[in-house]
């Protein structure tokens, strides 16, 4: 698969963006928390089975954190608290720790980036261990079809705040349909191979 462009981290990880610029109207995200590792091995397993020009994949936004095991990147940042959006705020330093100010984190700005480049028009993050479907901006049709393939519920809402997510950031402030897919994390990740590969191929 085509890179797109890349970029090294503080730990000197690479994230990359997969894809065909001119074809790819879908952006699939993998690994936002880097103790989630499951969408980057699903993503992986996809683009070497089949080519979907429509999507555009960062396998792995957040490889340090994945190295390290930890929800927060290298610099102890929640990259799903550091995105510029009306109400980021400075919060206190745990795992939930926004940054010392909005977008202030390589990992945030190469996905802001991403979208201004590709102007995507759906958004899917991968995330665990919730078991929902949660969505931000217009995107309750695509939601139902994609909890009819993995039975999980829809949420329109996750149910506590989350100041300068990226859901609010792409789907809530610009109208991006951005849907979070909280996956199973007990269950083997190879189970989760044909629900998810067939959620990809209906985007
Ligand atoms: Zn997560």
């Amino acid at each position: 698969m085509n890179k797109i462009k890349t970029i090294k981290t503080k730990l000197g990880n690479e994230i990359e963006l997969l894809g065909e610029t001119d074809t790819a109207k879908i952006l699939v995200i993998g690994v936002f928390h880097g103790d989630e590792p499951q969408g980057k091995f699903l993503i992986e397993n996809y683009i070497q089975k089949q080519e979907n020009p429509r999507i555009a994949f960062i396998p792995c936004l957040n490889p340090d954190g994945l190295k390290l095991n930890t929800r927060t990147n290298a610099n102890g940042v929640d990259l799903n608290r550091n995105f510029p959006t009306k109400n980021w705020e400075l919060t206190d330093k745990n795992e939930f720790f926004g940054g010392e100010s909005a977008g202030s984190e390589i990992e945030t700005q190469f996905l802001i980036e991403t979208i201004e480049q590709l102007s995507p028009e759906l958004i899917l993050t991968l995330h665990a261990p919730f078991k929902v479907v949660n969505f931000d901006g217009p995107a309750d049709e695509i939601s139902k079809k994609i909890s009819d393939i993995i039975k999980y519920p829809v949420e329109p809402s996750i149910g506590y705040p989350t100041p300068g997510s990226f859901g609010t950031y792409a789907g809530i402030e610009r109208q991006i349909p951005t849907i979070t897919l909280e996956l199973d994390e007990i269950c083997p990740v190879e189970n989760l191979i044909i629900p998810v590969h067939q959620i990809f191929d209906i985007l």
